[in-house]
């Protein structure tokens, strides 16, 4: 699927998925974000939505987080996806 926000070319079929369990969500001052799966660092919510990528590639420190991402190097595409389906109709 194309995405407008993602302008080179990622095949997402191919990509790893994970289910986002609570505890995987991070709260910080500088908002939310999650554990990039390939170094570790801090991925924001938004660097995630709109670059695709973690803070670690980015070279983008979160003071209130303690995560250096000064010598990080990172090939990690990110992208967050919602699920939906809905209950099925009820029967009354
Ligand atoms: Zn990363």
């Amino acid at each position: 699927m194309a995405n407008a926000n993602a302008p080179d070319d990622v095949d997402w079929n191919d990509a790893a998925r994970m289910e986002l369990e609570p505890d995987a969500i991070h709260e910080s001052e500088d908002g939310y974000y999650f554990d990039c799966p390939e170094c570790g660092s801090p991925a924001t919510i938004e660097n995630i939505i709109e670059k695709g990528r973690c803070n670690g590639y980015l070279n983008e420190q979160i003071e209130s987080v303690g995560f250096d991402v000064e010598n990080v190097s990172c090939s990690a595409r990110l992208q967050l996806e919602m699920a939906y389906t809905s209950d099925p109709e009820s029967e009354t």
